[in-house]
């Protein structure tokens, strides 16, 4: 995998225009579409059956739960772990946003339109975090399952299939054994697939590599390098809290555990997916970290739904620059509201391509930042996507490995 990124990386640069241009700029783009073929295909093999791995893998993990007291304490443990590492990784960018102030170093003429800086420090603050608290929560439950699986609504089949897991565990055995056995045929049948999508991983992560190496200009990344620059650092911070709590929680070398899910990292750091990268983390949290997998099915595929803190920093750290770019004052409530609403938000983003970015532009509009904010940092979205992507997925089996060791199964 490290081979097929750094050869993409390196093949990318040297046929793109702005690199070394070794072939005319219609024969680049036409490469382009070739080297990434195989990357399409893996995504699409992976996301045929990545609602069936979530359903099955959940609800079994949670039948498989001895008693429903274990159930309660394992799932308090797990939520307030999330919510806690999610609240500092927001902590953490606020902080790293304020010291840095990146929206200082940048001219908004240069980047804005010219009605938009005229509008810039009056835009209307519309006030209220624009929710409507009550029908969010409504709208948590799956209606319609069948829907929800149509519609990739990853959070709604999470939800589903922690009902129905939990349903199944006060029923008698004898009564749910068709379900499961099926549930479990279903998980197999899966992780097959799966199997086989692996064997074309590292040409993916080539193809996805090289393809965007050729696209990407480095022009807009060296004017907005203070924000980029703001949300790295704030990435890497997260990434040393991680190794820090694999070191004093979880009790394992934090070296041995980066080399183990190596793998993984870098299919999320090329597909910017973690739903897309979830099947190779529970193989690499079974496989190399050696989870038990009671806890690495239940944690990993609710994980990758539920715990964003690469999103979840990036999104506070894009906020706060935003604001500064637009000359808007955020107040400490302002600055709670917005933090409070990102990690809400994180937890119900899906764990697909640019979604962070999306999720961040209806935060945003509801705080005063207009379109044209987005716009200018949608130029660099797709570096910090694949940082952050990186991350999610890092702390997803970091929790696997601390769950392994708080989990009572
Ligand atoms: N691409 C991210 C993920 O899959 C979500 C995001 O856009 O922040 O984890």
């Amino acid at each position: 995998m490290l081979w097929a990124m750094l050869a993409g990386i390196a093949i990318g640069l040297a046929l793109s225009p702005h690199g070394l241009a070794v072939v005319p700029d219609k024969t680049a783009a036409a490469v382009s579409d070739w080297l990434a073929l195989p990357g399409v295909l893996f995504l699409a093999l992976i996301k045929m059956i990545v609602i069936p791995l979530v359903v099955s893998s959940i609800t079994l993990a949670i039948t498989e739960s001895r008693s429903m007291d274990a159930l309660k304490s394992n799932g308090l443990l797990i939520g307030g772990y999330f919510v806690g590492t999610t609240t500092v990784a927001v902590i953490i960018g606020i902080g790293l946003a304020e010291f840095i102030q990146p929206g200082n170093y940048i001219d908004p003429s240069a980047m804005l339109t010219e009605e938009a800086v005229s509008r810039r420090g009056s835009i209307p603050d519309v006030g209220g975090n624009g929710f409507n608290i009550p029908e969010l929560i409504a709208g948590i439950l799956p209606g319609n399952p069948l829907k929800s699986a149509v519609d990739f609504n990853m959070l709604h089949m999470v939800i589903a299939s922690i009902l129905g897991g939990i349903a199944i565990l006060a029923l008698p055995k004898k009564k749910t054994k068709p379900i499961t056995d099926l549930l479990q045929a279903v998980l197999d049948i899966s992780m097959q697939i799966v199997f086989w999508a692996m064997a074309i991983a590292p040409l993916a992560v080539f193809g996805f590599l090289s393809s965007l190496a050729i696209q990407v200009g480095p022009d807009t990344l060296i004017a907005l390098s203070a924000y980029v620059g703001t949300v790295l650092s704030g990435l890497f911070l997260v990434l040393i809290m991680y190794g820090s709590i694999v070191f004093f929680i979880a009790g394992r070398s934090p070296r041995e555990f980066f080399k183990d899910i190596r793998d993984a990292q870098i299919l999320a750091f090329s597909t910017s997916s973690s739903a897309a990268t979830m099947p190779l983390s529970l193989e690499v949290a079974e496989q190399n970290l050696k989870i038990k997998p009671e806890v690495s099915r239940f944690v990993i595929p609710l994980g990758t739904t539920v715990n964003m803190d690469g999103t979840a920093i990036y999104q506070i750290i894009a906020g706060l620059f935003l604001a500064q770019v637009f000359g808007l004052e955020l107040d400490f409530a302002k600055t709670v509201l917005l933090s409070v609403t990102i990690v809400g938000a994180s937890i119900g983003s899906p764990g697909s391509p640019g979604v962070g970015l999306v999720i961040l532009a209806t935060i945003l509009s509801n705080i005063g930042v207009s379109p044209e904010g987005i716009a200018m940092i949608l130029a660099v979205d797709r570096l910090l996507d694949m940082c952050r992507t990186t991350i999610n997925v890092t702390g997803d089996l970091t929790a696997s490995a601390v769950m392994n060791k708080w989990m009572k199964v």
